[in-house]
């Protein structure tokens, strides 16, 4: 099994670049935020404070998840409900912060992403978040930091949600970073983990930089 791990801030760019990577590759494409956000998006439903930990943590046992990782669909469940869209509302980026704070959930997070890259069926995976590269696949054969300038990412999430206020947005990503930063490093690589700094490349240009990245550890 082939991993590609990629970590990354809010808003530069993992999710769609990693999906278009796994494309290119014929891997499978984990989106590991998802499942921090569908935790989040079921204690809401559940009417569970998600700061409180133990009750938190007590929703893992039987926290009925699952995602798709063929990267031409996107699908998130939550038991019966699908929750592709409704985990990408503000209220979710507002607390999953919150939720992915908690050490138990952090494990139970590592151990659900190796899994099910494990039996993914795909050749390799491209997996994303923000402790890829550290804690779930430090042996991973390419590992990734993509980062972009702070203006450039705020601008590309504000052109995300369309019609959202940019000093909303402004805020919004600060926040959930130095929340998120608290309990993982995503802002500095780790040793022996490539940065493409996607400041200056649009789009295309970014997965190529990915690509040559990978292709080069094939090599290797
Ligand atoms: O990637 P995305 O922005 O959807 O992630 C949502 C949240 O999930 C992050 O703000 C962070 O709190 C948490 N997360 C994490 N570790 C990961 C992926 C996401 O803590 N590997």
């Amino acid at each position: 099994m082939k991993i590609v791990a990629i970590d990354g801030p809010a808003g530069s760019g993992k999710s769609s670049v990693s999906r278009a990577a796994a494309r290119r590759l014929g891997f499978g494409f984990l989106d590991t935020g998802a499942a921090y956000r569908a935790l989040a998006w079921w204690a809401l439903d559940l009417e569970i404070d998600v700061t409180d930990e133990s009750a938190v943590t007590g929703l893992l046992n039987s926290f009925p998840y699952s995602i798709s990782l063929d990267p031409e669909r996107e699908h998130v469940v939550v038991g019966e409900v699908d929750v592709t869209d409704s985990i990408r509302d503000p209220r979710i980026s507002l607390c999953v912060s919150a939720v992915a704070a908690n050490l138990s959930v952090r494990s139970w997070m590592r151990d659900h992403a190796r899994r099910v890259a494990a039996e993914s069926g795909f050749p390799g995976v491209v997996a994303e978040g923000r402790d890829m590269t550290t804690v779930v696949f430090p042996d991973a054969g390419t590992r990734i930091l993509l980062t972009a300038r702070e203006d450039v990412r705020i601008a590309r999430r504000a052109g995300e949600a369309a019609g959202r206020d940019l000093a909303e947005t402004t805020a919004s990503v600060r926040e959930r970073d130095a929340k998120d930063s608290r309990v993982v490093e995503f802002h500095d690589a780790a040793p022996g983990v490539s940065v493409v700094d996607s400041s200056d490349l649009n789009f295309d240009q970014t997965v190529d930089a990915v690509l040559t990245i990978v292709e080069r550890g094939r090599a290797e």
